[in-house]
């Protein structure tokens, strides 16, 4: 009897696998939609471009054939959005001007200092600033650690080492996880709530390292949402790193010098800080124009139409730099085409008890434009109940993923996530912490009002950003995978006899 009860056990133990494991998702359709995405005749699909234009084309028709509705502006698929474009001529030039008031140095753009000059306040321009150099430029509410306390930052320019101070130097720090405080993105976010005007990097080997690529970027538009506040921005200040070869000539008559500097933040000393004698004048030429970029949208109706769930993928990427086009087949036509393949099977299935509103983002490599768009745009943040986010999916070990959000915005999705971590064939990794620490994806603009998340990545571990990031590298199975995982979130969700809590205990 026993041996038949187990077999019969294990039969049904099988079937139940079987049918956890039973997967929709097509490969050719997915290979089609990857392969025309991330072909070079797209170009890179650059936001403001006619590329961004011919892709969103694209992936409308695509909703529009699986059946799901337009849910754009006046009855389209596309919800556009106006831009602010701006850039700083090669003609700009920055100055330090001595205690004297004489000017000794000028600066040039690419051969002397890089930038990533966005959200620059323009009354600051041509007059004399002060600098303060505030160390690392970290502040920690958990260990109290704070390299702003006591300083007033309103109208100067903060200077900053990269790296993080080390806890053998600092008592405060016992325990505190410092790894993510270097992050580059967060120290810039933290000098611009302190009040500063602009970060100044101290010349340091990384940077030297990323020179090619952040001169590129020094004089390319930089792109902001019309009628937006820009402190709300991803990069709320302009950020300005120096040559190694001008360190000496910065920190000359300083209380300190750039060697010391050096090897002090080297080893994670405390580094104290100062009023420097010397004022700096960004003489910067600026060039404006205003553009559109577009979201595209579409709508799977559910039974009961009160609570909205989003699914999401942002379809642009960088474009053509010099002469090579940067496809972005994993970052992110591999989250285009999986949410696409979700949505597919979502209207084809059982019909949801909630709407599902499929957004494929633009202008995420702006700065997460079109996220912050359409969740800034939304009336009733109370009835958008949760965004899925995919930021790349077809690299690395194909059942594995990397899942962040639910531990930080609801504790009832996080229990949701791992049940279905439970029963799905992919691992998920969840992991602490919005973001990787070096960037961020379109989850963050919900989360940043107040909208429970799930962000799902792969972690791509090399041709980030880079022209090798071709579909050749892909795994369908990884965005087949990835799109069931979101399929079965959302009906599960949908599911539900209450709306989803907040609540993160
Ligand atoms: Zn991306």
């Amino acid at each position: 009897m026993k041996s038949i009860f187990v077999f019969i056990i294990s039969i049904l133990i099988l079937e139940l696998h079987s049918s956890f494991a039973q997967e929709s998702y097509d490969v050719n359709i997915l290979k089609a939609n990857m392969e025309f995405l991330a072909s070079d005749a797209l170009m890179g699909r650059e936001s403001g471009t006619f590329y961004e234009e011919l892709s969103a084309q694209f992936i409308a028709s695509e909703l529009k054939k699986y059946g799901v509705k337009a849910f754009g502006d006046e009855g389209s698929y596309f919800q556009s959005f106006e831009v602010l474009k701006n850039s700083m001529s090669i003609n700009s030039t920055i100055k330090l001007m001595a205690g004297d008031g004489i000017v000794s140095t000028t600066l040039e753009p690419i051969k002397d200092f890089v930038g990533e000059i966005v959200n620059l306040n323009e009354d600051i321009l041509a007059s004399p600033l002060e600098m303060v150099f505030c160390g690392y430029g970290i502040t920690d509410e958990v260990s109290g650690y704070d390299d702003y306390m006591g300083l007033d930052l309103k109208g100067k320019i903060a200077v900053v080492t990269f790296g993080i101070p080390s806890e053998k130097y600092h008592d405060n720090l016992t325990g505190v996880n410092l790894g993510r405080f270097r992050s580059p993105a967060l120290k810039v976010q933290v000098a611009a709530t302190a009040g500063a005007e602009a970060v100044f990097f101290v010349p340091d080997e990384l940077l030297e390292q990323m020179w090619g690529m952040l001169a590129q970027m020094t004089t390319e538009d930089k792109f902001t949402l019309a009628g937006y506040p820009p402190e709300d921005s991803f990069f709320p200040l302009p950020a300005l790193g120096l040559k190694m070869e001008r360190g000496n000539e910065f920190f000359l008559e300083e209380e300190i010098t750039f060697e010391k500097i050096k090897s002090l933040s080297g080893e994670g000393q405390k580094l104290d800080k100062f009023l420097m004698r010397k004022k700096i004048i960004l003489d910067f030429d600026m060039v404006k124009t205003r553009g559109f970029c577009k979201n595209v949208v579409g709508l799977i109706e559910g039974l009961n139409k009160d609570e909205v769930i989003t699914i999401g993928a942002h379809y642009d990427h960088i474009g053509k730099v010099d002469s090579e086009i940067f496809n972005g087949a994993d970052d992110n036509a591999s989250g285009t085409v999986a949410i696409l393949e979700a949505a597919r099977n979502l209207v084809s299935g059982e019909q949801l008890k909630r709407n599902v509103a499929v957004i494929f983002y633009g202008a995420e490599e702006k700065g997460l434009l079109g996220s912050r768009f359409f969740a800034g745009e939304w009336r009733d943040k109370e009835n958008l109940i949760v965004n899925i986010n995919i930021d790349m999916c077809g690299r690395g070990k194909v059942d594995t993923i990397t899942v962040r959000g639910p531990l930080e915005t609801s504790g009832e999705l996080f229990e949701i996530v791992k049940s279905i971590d439970n029963e799905s064939s992919m691992d998920f990794d969840l992991k602490k912490g919005l973001t990787d620490g070096m960037g961020s994806s379109d989850h963050a603009s919900f989360a940043a009002v107040g909208i429970p998340v799930i962000d799902l990545c792969d972690d791509m571990e090399s041709d980030l950003h880079m022209p090798t990031d071709d579909y050749d590298k892909i795994d369908y199975d990884k965005i087949g995978k990835t799109s069931t995982v979101v399929e079965k979130i959302v009906r599960k969700i949908s599911e539900l006899d209450h709306k989803l809590s907040r609540e993160t205990e």
